[in-house]
C-alpha cells in the first residue's frame, strides 16, 4: 500500500535496495564503498533528539538497512552509573540537576526505538499526580482521572542520554563520528539532482540524502540552511538543582510566585529536582547561594504564604481588583480537590546550573534534503516540561516519514515528503509553543485584577473533570479534536501565520 504523498512520485525503478537488490543506486548508499563517505541519513547532534532518532531509523526492518551517521561535538557517554548500584546505594545517589519529565508517549516511542531499557524503566521516578497553584489558587490532576496509571515520568538526561548512545553503540550500525562538528552545508535546489554536502571541521566531506539537524538552540545547520526563525528571550533564567525532601512523592509540583514558576520533580525516594525560572538578577543570587541557603530559600518560597497583592495604580487597575477580590469567594464554593503540600526541603547537594529561556521556532522546518528536529527546530519554557518531548515527537513523525519515502521507493530528502513532516510538525508544536508562552504571561502578570481572574479560571478547572481530562491527554502527548480546538487561540493562529512569512 503506497501513502497518497507517494504515488505522486513513485517510481518503480527505485524500490529499497534490500528487497529489490536490482534497484537503482543512485537511492541508497553503498556500504562497500566507505571512501565516497555518502550516506542516506546524517544526523547532526547527538542530544537526546538526534539519538533517539538515529535509534528509531534503526528500529525497523525497511528503515534498518539505511546507512546512518551520528556526528556530534563530544564523544558518546554510552553509560549509566544508575544502574550498578545496589538498591540502597541508588537511594543515596544524588541525581544530576539536568532532568526532564518524559510524557507517556515519548517514553513509548522511546521504547519501540529500543532506547528504554530495564534499568532505566525500573529506576525511573513516575508521578501520578501534579499541583499547579499561586497566591489564590490551584489545580490538581490525578492519573486516575485521564484513565491512565501515570502522568509522566522524571529522568536524568545524561542517564537517557547513556541509554540511547549505549543503544546505538551496541546494538544498531549507526556509525558514529564524534568528536566533530559541522562546519559547512550545501543543499541542493529543488530541481538539482544532487545530494547533500555536509563538511565537517575536521576536513572530512559526507554526502547524504538526508541530513537532519539536531544540533540544539544554536543549531548551525539551521543557520547553514538559511532558515529564519521567530524568537522571543523571556526575561528569566531558570536554576536547577538536585534538592533532597522529607519524604517521597509521586507528584509533580509547581508554584506560580510573582517571580516566576518553581517546580519541584520527584527524581528518586530521597531526591527531586527543582527548576526555578526568576529573573536573571534572582537567578545570579540563587545559584551564587551556599547549600544551605539555596535549601531554605527553595522551602520558603514553596511553603510560605504569598502576600496579598497590592491594589495597582491606575482607577481602571484598581477598580478590576477591587472587583475580582469582590467576587472571588464566591467562586471558592467551587467543587474540587483541595490542594496539598509539597514535601520540604531539606539540603541541596551537588552543583547548580542556571540558563537564560528562550521561546523561539523556525519558520519551516525542512529545505530539500534537510530537516530540523527538536531545539534545533524549537524551544520553549520549561514551566511544563514539554521541551523535549516535543522534540521527541519531532524525531517520531521524521522517521515515521522516512518510513513512508523507502516503503515506497522514494527519495529520502524530496520536498513532497519533508514537507509533509514540516506541516504536521507545525500543527502539533505551534499551538504547545502558544499554550505555554500564554501561561507564561497569565502568571507573569500581577496587575488590574489578573490574580483573581487566574485564580478563578483555576478553581473552574479544578472543578470540571472533562477540561482537566482533556488538559492532561494533550500534556500527555495524546492529542484529542477537542484539545486542538482548545488551543487554537489567537496567539497559535498569529505564530502561524507569522511563520509561514518566514519561509
Ligand atoms: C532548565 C531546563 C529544564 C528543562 N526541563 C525539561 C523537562 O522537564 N522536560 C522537557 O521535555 N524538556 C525540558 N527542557 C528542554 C530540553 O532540555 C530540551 O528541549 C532538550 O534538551 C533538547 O534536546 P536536543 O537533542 O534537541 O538538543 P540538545 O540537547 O541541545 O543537543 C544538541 C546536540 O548537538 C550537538 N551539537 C551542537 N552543535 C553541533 C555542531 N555544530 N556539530 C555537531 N554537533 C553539534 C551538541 O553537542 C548536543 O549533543 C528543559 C530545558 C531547560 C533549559
Amino acid at each position: 500500500m503506497h501513502c497518497r504523498m507517494c504515488l505522486e512520485v513513485w517510481r518503480p525503478r527505485a524500490p529499497l535496495r534490500r528487497f529489490f537488490p536490482f534497484a537503482s543506486a543512485s537511492l541508497f548508499s553503498t556500504r562497500a564503498s566507505s571512501e565516497s563517505a555518502e550516506y542516506d541519513v546524517v544526523v547532526v547532534g547527538a542530544g537526546l533528539v538526534g539519538s533517539a532518532f538515529a535509534s528509531a531509523i534503526k528500529s525497523t526492518t525497511l528503515t534498518s538497512s539505511l546507512k546512518v551517521a551520528l556526528v556530534d561535538i563530544s564523544p558518546l557517554k554510552p553509560s549509566d552509573a544508575v544502574s550498578t548500584l545496589t538498591d540502597a546505594e541508588w537511594l543515596h545517589h544524588v541525581p544530576s540537576p539536568r532532568v526532564s519529565t518524559i510524557t507517556p508517549r515519548s517514553a513509548d516511542f522511546l521504547r519501540q526505538a529500543g532506547s528504554w531499557n530495564s534499568t532505566l524503566e525500573d529506576r525511573t521516578a513516575r508521578f501520578q499526580s501534579m499541583q499547579v497553584w499561586d497566591s489564590l489558587g490551584h489545580v490538581r490532576y490525578e492519573a486516575q482521572d485521564a484513565g491512565c496509571t501515570d502522568l509522566g515520568y522524571v529522568v536524568e538526561n545524561a542517564r537517557l542520554q547513556g541509554a540511547l548512545h549505549r543503544h546505538i553503540q551496541d546494538v544498531t550500525d549507526v556509525e558514529v563520528l564524534a568528536p566533530a562538528s559541522i562546519s559547512g552545508l550545501k543543499l541542493p535546489d529543488v530541481d538539482e539532482v544532487g545530494l547533500a554536502e555536509v563538511e565537517l571541521s575536521d576536513g572530512r566531506q559526507l554526502r547524504a540524502r538526508l541530513v537532519v539537524g539536531a544540533d540544539g538552540g544554536r543549531s548551525r545547520v539551521r543557520q547553514l540552511a538559511g532558515l529564519r526563525r521567530i524568537e522571543r528571550r523571556y526575561p528569566h533564567h531558570a536554576v536547577v538543582s538536585t534538592v533532597r525532601t522529607s519524604e517521597p512523592s509521586d507528584t509533580a509540583w509547581q508554584r506560580f510566585l510573582p517571580s516566576g514558576p518553581l517546580a519541584l520533580l520527584p527524581v528518586t525516594p530521597t531526591y527531586s529536582n527543582i527548576v526555578w525560572s526568576t529573573s536573571p538578577a534572582h537567578a545570579a543570587e540563587l545559584a551564587a547561594m551556599s547549600s544551605a541557603e539555596f535549601a531554605e530559600a527553595a522551602d520558603r518560597a514553596l511553603h510560605e504564604a504569598d502576600q496579598e497583592s497590592p491594589e495597582p495604580a491606575g482607577t481602571r487597575a484598581a477598580l478590576a481588583h477591587r472587583l475580582g477580590r469582590a467576587v472571588f469567594p464566591l467562586m471558592e464554593r467551587m467543587p474540587g480537590p483541595s490542594p496539598e503540600r509539597p514535601p520540604r526541603v531539606l539540603e541541596a547537594p551537588g552543583p547548580r546550573g542556571s540558563f537564560p529561556l528562550t521561546m523561539a521556532v523556525a519558520g519551516t522546518y525542512v529545505r530539500r534534503r534537510m530537516a530540523l528536529i527538536g531545539d534545533a527546530a524549537h524551544t520553549v519554557h520549561p514551566l511544563a516540561g514539554q521541551g523535549v518531548n516535543l522534540g521527541f515527537y519531532d524525531a517520531q513523525t521524521l522517521a515515521q516519514v522516512v518510513h513512508e519515502s523507502a516503503s515506497c521507493g522514494s527519495d529520502l530528502g524530496d520536498l513532497i515528503h519533508l514537507r509533509d513532516y514540516d506541516r504536521r510538525r507545525h500543527v502539533g508544536n505551534l499551538p504547545m509553543l502558544a499554550a505555554l508562552d500564554s501561561i507564561y504571561r497569565i502568571f507573569d502578570n500581577e496587575g488590574g485584577g489578573m490574580v483573581y481572574a487566574r485564580a478563578s479560571g483555576m478553581r473552574v478547572v479544578n472543578s470540571s473533570s472533562a477540561v482537566k481530562r482533556t488538559v492532561m491527554q494533550y500534556a500527555m502527548g495524546h492529542s484529542s479534536e477537542d484539545a486542538h480546538a482548545m488551543l487554537q487561540s489567537p496567539l497559535s493562529t498569529l505564530l502561524s501565520k507569522a511563520t509561514s512569512i518566514l519561509r
